[in-house]
């Protein structure tokens, strides 16, 4: 088989790229290894940057999640125990945020996907790269795969590793070619999903029990954190010693209005920052989480994910339209803004949870970033801004 762009995986950066790649009429073929059910059982994000609401509907993924997702003009912060701080994002930004489960933007991107005739082979294993030697000019890019019973080999012109963490592209770049910048947190995020009506507001809260967050994925579904020890296991939590904790650290107005129920998934997810450089090796170009990884705590991992395949997309374009440079700067232009969302995400991190080593300097020097953040307009304005996402090409004219 033959192609313009190979694709690997399908969650929502390599579908996103596929579904772009089709619309501008660049031939590509997306390789999945898990089946489309479990890519679609995965519980992961759920609050989308007014960008990546903007990309959506430009690929005409954008109807259900319109009329079903929960546009929020604020989030709040609860803080020193009982005292609850709104940051208004729409009146400080001028942009809201969209609240829809990255399980529902999965769904309409496959089906998407469906409708238009974007290839995506599912269920497809050892897959492996072939013919990269880090110079656009010498490479000839190759994927080869077991699917339906056979081996497989799809001859590319460029190969977009869109597969995740784990994935297998990010590995094919040599070590000496890299550069890895990771950061570990002491705790993780036990998380759970219940069948009641959330807050009517994404709250995040800074308490000295830990972190706590309440946020949506639809007018009945809701999903809770609460921070939790690395050492600890789900066994450890039942549902009511889950909704013990998190109504003892939300403030009391807030755990007033909580409605608990069973929970339907429950996990627990460590938090890294983690950004590889650079993100492109010859013809072979990384996105999303195969490149980086932010902890929950900024919602920026599936709107880096889409960002980073909008500028792929553009400089694939650009290409296919004689012009080069777009794909050589590639991995500089996406960089910059991951960075950015990178940055944003541990100052979050760091400014809400408990750390187990913390100093009392420590903690007075949290109390005093979150006081500033209450106390002043120019803090929320920095934070809202981050918050609903930085423009794709930011105009600094
Ligand atoms: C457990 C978990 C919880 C998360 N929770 C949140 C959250 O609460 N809020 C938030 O904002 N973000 C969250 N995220 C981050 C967000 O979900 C990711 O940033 C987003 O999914 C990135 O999309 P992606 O397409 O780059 O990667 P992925 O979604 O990981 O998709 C990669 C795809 O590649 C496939 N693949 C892997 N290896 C191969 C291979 N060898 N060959 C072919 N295909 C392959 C995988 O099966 C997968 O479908 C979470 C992530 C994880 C892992």
């Amino acid at each position: 088989m033959q192609t313009e762009v190979a694709i690997i995986g399908a969650g929502p950066a390599g579908t996103t790229l596929g579904l772009m790649l089709h619309q501008a009429g660049i031939d590509c073929v997306v390789i999945e290894r898990q089946s489309s059910d479990y890519v679609l059982g995965r519980i992961r994000a759920g609050v989308l940057e007014w960008t990546t609401v903007e990309i959506l509907d430009s690929l005409g993924v954008g109807e259900r999640m319109r009329a079903e997702g929960h546009v929020h003009s604020g989030v709040s912060i609860g803080w020193r125990g009982r005292e609850i701080l709104s940051i208004e994002l729409q009146a400080l930004s001028g942009r809201p945020m969209m609240a829809y489960g990255q399980t529902e933007v999965q769904t309409d991107l496959y089906r998407r996907a469906d409708e238009v005739g974007l290839t995506i082979v599912f269920e497809a294993t050892d897959v492996e790269l072939h013919g990269l030697t880090g110079d656009v000019a010498t490479d000839s890019p190759a994927v080869t795969f077991t699917a339906d019973g056979g081996q497989q080999r799809i001859d590319c012109a460029a190969i977009a590793g869109c597969d995740g963490y784990h994935g297998v592209s990010r590995i094919t770049i040599p070590d000496e070619v890299k550069t890895e910048y990771e950061k570990a947190y002491p705790f993780g995020w036990l998380g759970i999903l219940s069948e009641t009506p959330p807050l009517p507001q994404l709250m995040y809260v800074n308490n000295e029990r830990g972190f706590a967050l309440c946020s949506e994925r639809n007018p009945m579904l809701s999903r809770y954190y609460v921070q939790c020890p690395l050492t600890d296991s789900v066994d450890d939590w039942s549902d009511d010693r889950f909704w013990t904790e998190l109504l003892t650290r939300v403030p009391a107005s807030a755990a007033e209005t909580i409605v608990t129920g069973p929970s339907i998934e429950k996990s627990i997810a460590p938090l890294r920052s983690y950004v590889v450089e650079p993100m492109q090796w010859g013809n072979l170009y990384l996105a999303g989480d195969a490149a980086h990884i932010v902890p929950p705590t900024g919602a920026k991992g599936l709107n880096l994910a889409v960002a980073d395949v909008r500028y792929l997309a553009d400089a694939f374009i650009a290409r296919a339209e004689g012009d080069q440079t777009k794909l050589a700067r590639y991995s500089t232009t996406a960089l910059s803004r991951v960075w950015n969302a990178v940055r944003f995400s541990w100052w979050l991190t760091m400014l809400l949870h408990r750390f187990p080593d913390q100093s009392p300097f420590d903690q007075r020097a949290q109390e005093q970033d979150l006081y500033y953040l209450a106390s002043s307009r120019a803090a929320q304005e920095s934070m809202a801004e981050q918050y609903v996402g930085l423009p794709l090409y930011p105009d600094l004219t």
